[in-house]
């Protein structure tokens, strides 16, 4: 890769972001191909001796090893780098290594963390059950509950960890206010932007320090591959990251890089197709006689509808709502469903819907459950690519036999 050279002399940032998705971070090799290169390969060969030491003490900036290191690898970080408005990033093999490693690697026994209790499963175990473990202690707060935020702040906080909106429930937590409670607190405020997506929300511009995603949902979006990336100022990733990921070894394979770089190519045009048709049908199931409860960003009967308005461009492409009839009405209603398919991804090209009490979520008691919005008839709906009418067709025919 000695000649890889950018092939445009203009930045992508220049730009809007549906551009930057397609010709973002590209780097090409002597052949110039026209698609990204996959450069399945471990490591890289050296000229001398002198440029091999040089790589390691960094005076030469060339690929070293791909566990920190490759080129399909480093052009999706560029990609994301460029599509979220960040200085740097470093991709890693899931996204709960990326939570996990955005999470864990800047702090130390002795210091504190603030997270939204309504949270992704693995990223509540993380914060709650793994930090606790090495002597960082954690507290759960109402994400949307500003006074709990700032009455949990303490002087060893460093941490302030959320997702908006959120996996299941689909609330929304104002991100720019609780940036400013996590910065005059002293702390840095993360934010998992899986279920919003980096066309609908920025928590960058919001006021965040770093962003995580899980890139095995909407990024790749085809249900093909895992992956997850930490977005964040060159400081942050260089001081914290780059060094944990180094060594410890979470790396995102180059060939799921590939795949993934091919899925931001079309990740706008999925993700607006996908929110449309979640609106449509939203709107078909808020009037249904068997639902007794629906959560859609981008509806005005949306619980934090003023928040959506001020801190995301578009509504989501996820649905939760409540069968009445608790678990059996809600395992009726999946059954029956034909098109939309029972799995626990989101943001797939495919329809999926999930059970969030008896999967997901089920390490929490019952009590915790309740007190997140997880009834035992709530279903997460995540809107594919299939057309709108089939979907909606799907729905009142499975709902008839909830
Ligand atoms: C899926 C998900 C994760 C974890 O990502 P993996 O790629 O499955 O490791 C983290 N946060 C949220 C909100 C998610 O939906």
């Amino acid at each position: 890769m000695s000649e890889a050279k950018v092939p445009s002399s203009k930045p992508s940032h220049a730009y809007r972001p549906e551009t930057r998705l397609v010709h973002g971070g590209v780097l090409r090799s002597q052949y110039g191909e026209t698609s990204e290169a996959l450069f399945l390969t471990q490591g890289f060969i050296y000229e001398s001796a002198e440029q091999c030491e040089a790589r390691f003490t960094g005076h030469d900036p060339g690929f070293l090893y791909s566990r920190f290191s490759n080129p399909t690898v480093s052009m999706f970080e560029q990609r994301m780098v460029e599509l979220e408005g960040a200085e740097a990033a470093r991709a890693t093999a899931t996204g709960m290594a990326a939570v996990t490693t955005a999470i864990l690697a800047p702090l130390r026994a002795g210091d504190h963390v603030v997270a939204a209790k309504a949270l992704f499963g693995s990223c509540r175990y993380v914060v709650e059950d793994l930090l606790p473990r090495y002597g960082i202690q954690s507290t759960l707060v109402d994400g949307h509950d500003l006074d709990q935020w700032q009455k949990a702040m303490k002087p060893n906080t460093k941490t302030c960890f959320l997702e908006s909106p959120t996996n299941p429930t689909l609330d929304v937590v104002d991100i720019s206010a609780v940036a400013e409670i996590a910065h005059r607190g002293g702390a840095r405020l993360i934010v998992d932007n899986v279920f919003a997506t980096p066309i609908w929300q920025s928590p960058l511009a919001l006021g965040a320090d770093a962003v995580v995603y899980s890139a095995t949902k909407h990024i790749d979006g085809q249900g093909r591959c895992l992956g997850g990336v930490i977005l964040s100022s060159k400081d942050f990733i260089q001081e914290h990251i780059h060094t944990f990921l180094r060594q410890t070894g979470p790396a995102m394979s180059p060939f799921n890089a590939w795949v993934l770089l091919k899925g931001l190519e079309t990740l706008s045009l999925r993700v607006k197709a996908q929110t449309e048709t979640a609106a449509a049908l939203a709107d078909v199931l808020a009037k249904h006689p068997k639902i007794s409860r629906l959560v859609y960003p981008g509806r005005s009967d949306h619980p934090q509808a003023d928040i959506v308005k001020k801190q995301m461009r578009g509504g989501s492409t996820l649905i939760g709502f409540e069968v009445k009839g608790g678990k059996a009405a809600a395992f009726r209603t999946l059954n029956a469903l034909k098109l939309a398919k029972i799995s626990n991804n989101l943001g797939d090209s495919k329809s999926i819907v999930t059970h969030p009490a008896t999967t997901t979520h089920q390490r929490l008691t019952p009590e915790v459950r309740a007190e997140l919005g997880i009834g035992e008839g709530f279903i997460r709906f995540s809107a594919g690519l299939e057309h709108r009418d089939d979907l909606i067709e799907d729905f009142t025919a499975a709902l008839e036999k909830a």
